[in-house]
Order: structure tokens, then sequence, then C-alpha cells
């Protein structure tokens, strides 16, 4: 169970990858930036293979 303190925003959202959802605002993708990048950001699919990717470094804080 997530704590309350967890929920925040992705540490890619100010500085997003070229797929992520807040890259482009529109009507596909703001849904998806208030359901990952504003919440569970842990669960979106860019920042699953991004921490799979790197499951052996870090994941940057920007
Ligand atoms: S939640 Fe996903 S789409 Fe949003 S900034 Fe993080 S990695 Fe990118």
């Amino acid at each position: 169970m997530r704590k309350q303190q967890d929920r925040d925003n992705c540490p890619y959202f100010d500085k997003p990858m070229k797929d992520c959802y807040c890259a482009v605002f529109n009507s596909f993708t703001i849904p998806l930036i208030v359901r990952y990048c504003f919440n569970d950001y842990e669960e979106c699919p860019h920042y699953k293979q991004v921490v799979l990717m790197s499951s052996k470094q870090k994941v940057p804080k920007e």
C-alpha cells in the first residue's frame, strides 16, 4: 500500500522523455498525465520501461 507522500509528480515531469505523455498536451494525453504524471507515475508504462532498462542504475532526479 502506498503512503500519501509517495503520491507525487513523476521525477521526469519537469524534463520529460520524448515518449512521455507530458511531452505533448492534447485530449489524449491530458487524462494520462493526470493519471500517471501527477499521481501513479510508478504505474506509467514509460516510467516502468525506464526503471526496467536502468534497473542497475538509480533513476535520475531532475
Ligand atoms: S509519469 Fe510517465 S509519462 Fe509522465 S513524466 Fe513520468 S515517465 Fe513520463
